[in-house]
């Protein structure tokens, strides 16, 4: 018999990406579509029922040839319902059913996640993991994700929380988080965090500064902004990213002191920056572990960039049918 086919979808705001891949990892087949949101984001699972359709019937496959369909989305997903609730940045303010109706239609066996955990299944397999049973995964981006996978199992918690490393408690006394507490790392490490913590330390700052003097002027300020000038030198950037890589390496440190992986592997769109953020994470990561983690923990750069999502989606049909 002839190996089964996987496929993944990773849901988000924008874009919807699809691959078509082998049990063991290659992808055969990538394609995406645009997210319509419109209509309380109505029009989104039917959208990926009809794009898993005509995709398998330009290829002439059909749902036999699968041995199922991953799924990562945003919001909070019930795996055993098949059901995601609260994903604001699709619309879904209600119950949405992707298992239900994308079974229905596509009579494929279907699993889903969040779009995080994904994430990290993804770069565990095929990208920086390098397939380790003890790998945990942090994403950088607008706000900040993760998963955890010990002992080859995908850590979800009794409530499916497990790995929200964005809302660890870096500062007691810190920003006001989204989730309603504060100092989570994710107000000071995300892409907006980082803007966040540039303009408050503007404001202290006295010197002379590129960085502040486009604060000052009101220019549009993102992270790499903050970042590019760091590396070439800016004063005020760079105690911005100092601070910033200060409490990303306590939050990993506390990571890899609870979980001993073999790999923390750090991705999204904020670790664009690479080994100049890697390796000022990588100092306060030394100083907060115990050196029995500081020596066998190592932080990497993730590898897969956009394409860890669908991977990861994919190899959740393996998961589920482990044992
Ligand atoms: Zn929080």
């Amino acid at each position: 018999m002839e190996e089964k086919k996987l496929i993944g979808v990773d849901l988000g705001g924008t874009s919807i990406k699809f691959a078509i891949m082998t049990m063991k990892g290659e992808i055969q087949q990538r394609w995406s579509e645009e997210t319509n949101i419109l209509d309380e984001g109505s029009h989104i699972i039917p959208d990926i029922i009809d794009s898993i359709n005509h995709h398998l019937e330009m290829y002439a496959m059909v749902a036999a040839d699968f041995a199922g369909i991953g799924m990562g989305s945003p919001g909070s997903v019930d795996r055993d319902k098949g059901t995601v609730i609260g994903a604001y940045n699709l619309n879904w303010k209600q119950t949405v059913y992707p298992k239900r109706d994308i079974e229905a239609a596509t009579k494929i066996p279907f699993y889903i996640d969040n779009d995080a955990n994904v994430a990290a299944l993804g770069e565990r397999w095929q990208g920086a993991g390098d397939n380790q049973p003890d790998v945990a995964f942090v994403t950088l981006g607008t706000g900040i994700g993760g998963g955890i996978i010990a002992n080859n199992e995908l850590l979800h918690g009794v409530a499916g929380s497990a790995g929200e490393i964005g809302h660890i408690t870096v500062d007691p006394q810190g920003y006001l988080c989204t989730c309603g507490k504060r100092g989570c790392l994710e107000t000071i490490a995300s892409a907006t965090g980082v803007v966040r913590v540039a303009r408050d330390m503007a404001e202290e700052y006295a010197g002379d500064s590129q960085l502040k003097k486009q604060l000052d002027d009101g220019d549009e300020i993102s992270a790499k902004i903050v970042f590019d000038l760091a590396k070439t030198g800016d004063p005020l950037a760079v105690r911005v990213i100092d601070r910033v890589c200060f409490y990303l390496g306590l939050a990993v440190a506390n990571i890899g002191n609870t979980l001993n992986p073999s790999y923390i592997v750090i991705g999204g769109g904020v670790s664009a920056a690479g080994e100049f953020l890697l390796q000022q994470v990588q100092k306060y990561f030394a100083e907060f572990t115990f050196p029995n983690v500081r020596d066998n923990t190592k932080l990497r750069l993730a590898t897969l960039g956009n394409v860890a999502g669908v991977i990861g989606a994919a190899s959740l049909v393996i998961e589920n049918n482990k044992d």
